[in-house]
């Protein structure tokens, strides 16, 4: 395909590729029989049709699809009797979890309104949260573990336009989205497949990288951070796609830029401060500052949405101990678009971060197959929350230390310096 051909794609053009990279590439194709299940708000209908057709082209058996509406969540703060809020879909979680058993792929657009609960009760979003996180948990336990092939892909709609884009029409805020989705998943390439498997290759290598230094520690420097994060022991990086369980190669976030392993959860020390605002429970939490001891959040501090933070921390005694550990570099393309999505898929993917809650035993080496007193024993965190937050910019250093404690440089100014490169 020429040049002046991909830049000439029509919308409905970009919609489908990003569908075909979507099951392509995220799903790493279906194998033949296998069963699709896709949830997706109902905004984002034409795009979940265009998948279902690239799934059944691909030898799907069957495509199903669970829409959310946005009216409906609203109706249920409304007018719903108090005792809902503690009610959660188990049977349909339940349903979902053993269809993964059974083989079937899960794909989730992401497409939510940031600001859709943002004036509703905080403690009712904590307790809507936690029944949910309850109930799901067999199912994402599945996820986690990648015993099947599964990804994540976004979707723009009109809410979700509106809190990046709040001072555009509707339209005009839908259309830039809309933009910056096709040129962070790579569909305005030539060649959106072939681009995919590119930078997939490039995340590998650095991932790699750094599975051969086997560094103990990685010390941050920074605006607001001194921080001295423990890793687990036996950790493993990970970037880019991954082989899930049943043997299919899959990249489960896209767009996706990060590098990510397991920290110990008891061996972080010092004090971070967030480079974003969290987007959680549909409400925005600000200038976010934690002090670990012993990898334990002693002190949390926001100068917006304290009091959800603090129910965050308060879930589980896992949810104020890490999960994950990302490196980014501020170049990103996400971090170039110079804009804030108000989603964890593309901001987590601006800058580095670390997570609070639960970690992924795929980063830790045999993970997958250990029980879970041989995770927590090499330093793998357990909580019913995993909630990524970005503490990376264009100020933070970031040393890697090794056992005997020599320190080698990582990033400079947010960018990986050229022998980590
Ligand atoms: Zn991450
Ligand atoms: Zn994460």
């Amino acid at each position: 395909m020429s040049a002046t051909s991909h830049a000439s794609r029509t919308f409905l053009e970009k919609l489908d590729l990003l569908a075909e990279v979507a099951v392509k590439v995220g799903l790493g194709g279906l194998q033949p029989g296998q069963e699709l299940v896709m949830t997706a708000s109902l905004h984002s209908a034409p795009l979940a049709r265009r998948i279902t057709e690239h799934a059944y082209r691909a030898g799907a058996a069957l495509v199903t699809t669970l829409y959310s509406d946005d009216e409906a969540t609203l109706a249920r703060y409304r007018h719903a009797p108090d005792l809902s809020f503690d009610r959660a879909a188990g049977w349909l979680y339940e349903g979902m979890a053993a269809a993964y058993k059974g083989g079937a792929a899960r794909l989730a657009i992401t497409d939510a309104n940031p600001a859709l609960l943002a004036t509703q009760d905080p403690a009712r979003l904590s307790r809507v949260s936690r029944a949910h996180s309850k109930a799901y948990r067999p199912a994402l336990e599945l996820i986690t573990r990648h015993a099947i092939n599964w990804t994540i892909v976004p979707g723009a709609t009109p809410g979700w336009a509106a809190a990046v884009f709040p001072h555009e029409t509707t339209e005009v805020a839908l259309n830039r989205l809309w933009d910056a989705i096709f040129a962070t998943t790579r569909v305005d390439t030539p060649d959106p497949v072939a681009a995919w498997s590119a930078h997939d290759a490039a995340l590998q290598r650095r991932a790699a990288m750094m599975n051969e230094k086997r560094y103990a520690w990685l010390q941050y420097k920074g605006p607001g951070t001194d921080l001295r994060l423990g890793l687990a022991d036996d950790h493993l990086w990970m970037g880019g796609g991954t082989t899930a369980g049943n043997g299919v190669y899959c990249v489960a976030n896209m767009p996706t830029e990060e590098i990510f392993t397991t920290p110990h959860r008891d061996r972080t020390e010092g004090t971070v401060t967030a480079t974003k605002p969290l987007s959680y429970q549909e409400t925005m939490i600000e200038g976010i500052q934690v002090c670990f001891e012993g990898g334990r959040i002693v002190e949390a501090r926001a100068t917006r949405g304290q009091e959800v933070l603090q129910k965050l921390i308060d879930t589980d005694e896992g949810a104020r101990r890490l999960g994950e550990v990302a490196l980014v570099p501020h170049s990103s393309p996400i971090s170039a678009s110079g804009l804030t999505f108000l989603n964890t898929l593309f901001d987590e993917n601006a800058a580095s971060h670390i997570a609070l809650g639960q970690a992924y035993s795929s980063c830790v080496r045999g993970g997958d197959h250990m029980t879970a007193e041989q995770l927590a024993a090499r330093g793998a965190n357990e909580s019913l929350i995993h909630v990524d937050w970005m503490i990376g910019s264009g100020e933070l250093d970031i040393d890697g230390i090794t056992a005997s404690g020599a320190a080698e440089p990582l990033m400079r100014k947010g960018e990986w310096v050229a022998e980590a490169r």
